[in-house]
């Protein structure tokens, strides 16, 4: 008996194979909904100026490349929290945060700090989510607990299922949630949602685990902060996985910060000292070059400055196609009312594959569209492959 020859091999990633067959398609009106980046009316996902500028000013002036710890560069995570936060917020002094190889790493962090503190905590996982949600909690040992959110035919949140969810979880337990630019849905609660979704938290003493991957790609930075904020106002206790790999076009360069609210100093300080911990045992320390132009342009207003030009021209182009898509068909005028880079339209995967052998369109397997993948002028030709393939 060998080592390697008792593992069964994994499913290949079809996000991935999606890829390759659009790479191979020669037809030219090919549109490619598929993968989760962020592209411009070219077609491109290019490195945006503000990174391009802080890269320039990194290359003549960082003079050393030392180790800087497991918590990463503190600055970076400083700098981001008005962001997140806002001015001043009330839980200022019950903040804790660390730095991580994007928002995968901190939601793996923030899996394994609950698993430290609480390992009979389930965590409730509205489905459909980002199909790495489950996955990383389980893998951290947690008890994972799904529940409908959304209904994909009336494209609808199914909000009783998300009352009864949270209504029958035993206090400790965690909620997961997408606070704007849901993946794979593009459906955002209305913030009377969220309010009522705080209540619910604070009443049966759950613990919000808030994954905020796509701030200012869904109404704007401050528009995206308000559920996370209102949430943040009501509870005592609350995890963030933040990621600036799509907000700043980093993806590769892997850059994210796990926050921590805690009740009290004393808290904030144990929650501190075990995110390091686990730090160290996983990576060690985070890849710096990814955070360090965060905090580059973040530490200039001018670049500051043009990196927020750039960040609302994405979030408009989005929800162009967006209101293109909803003007050529009143059957997808939810597209319109969605947000963040996707919609889930609800389809059987024979559809999908009718889709990219017929039309030329590719969409995962599952429905979800990227609405970055596609130019106004395609709205016509997408509602009609659509409707050829009875969808
Ligand atoms: N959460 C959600 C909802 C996501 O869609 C993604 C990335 N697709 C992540 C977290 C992780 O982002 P990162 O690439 O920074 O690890």
């Amino acid at each position: 008996v060998t080592v390697f020859d008792q593992l069964n091999s994994r499913p290949a990633d079809s996000l991935l194979a999606l890829i390759k067959a659009f790479q191979a398609d020669d037809r030219p009106g090919k549109i490619d909904l598929g993968v989760g980046v962020y592209r411009d009316a070219m077609g491109r996902t290019p490195v945006m100026r503000a990174v391009k500028a802080a890269e320039q000013f990194l290359l003549e002036t960082q003079d050393s490349k030392k180790y800087l710890g497991p918590e990463g560069d503190l600055q970076f995570v400083r700098l981001l929290e008005p962001i997140i936060f806002g001015n001043s917020p009330k839980f200022a002094q019950r903040l804790a945060g660390i730095q991580t190889p994007g928002g995968s790493g901190a939601l793996r962090l923030g899996a394994e700090l609950i698993q430290t503190a609480n390992p009979s905590a389930k965590v409730l996982l509205g489905t459909p989510s980002w199909p790495n949600h489950k996955p990383i909690f389980a893998s951290a040992r947690l008890d994972v607990k799904e529940y409908a959110f959304v209904d994909l035919t009336s494209q609808q949140v199914t909000f009783e299922s998300v009352v009864s969810a949270l209504s029958s979880a035993r206090e400790g337990d965690v909620v997961l949630l997408h606070c704007c630019c849901h993946n794979p849905t593009g459906i955002d609660f209305t913030m009377e949602q969220w309010r009522e979704i705080a209540d619910l938290l604070v009443a049966h003493r759950l613990v919000p685990f808030i994954d905020l991957a796509y701030q200012g790609l869904g109404d704007g930075l401050e528009q995206d902060a308000a559920p996370t904020r209102m949430i943040l106002d009501a509870v005592e206790e609350a995890l963030i996985a933040y990621s600036c790999d799509k907000n700043f076009g980093l993806y590769r360069e892997r850059v994210g910060a796990l926050y921590v609210v805690a009740r009290n100093a004393d808290d904030v300080r144990k929650a501190e000292s075990n995110m390091a911990g686990l730090a160290r045992v996983n990576w060690s320390m985070p890849p710096d070059h990814g955070a360090a132009i965060v905090k580059t342009i973040l530490e200039s207003p001018e670049m500051t400055a043009i990196w927020r030009t750039e960040l609302e021209e994405m979030c408009r182009r989005i929800n162009g196609n967006r209101a293109a898509l909803a003007a050529a068909s009143p059957e997808l005028a939810f597209v319109s009312r969605q947000r963040g880079l996707f919609s889930n339209l609800s389809m059987r995967k024979e559809t999908a594959v009718a889709l990219r052998a017929n039309h030329g369109i590719y969409m995962a397997d599952s429905g979800r569209m990227n609405l970055a993948g596609m130019q106004p002028a395609d709205a016509g030709a997408i509602v009609a492959a659509l409707r050829a393939e009875g969808c």
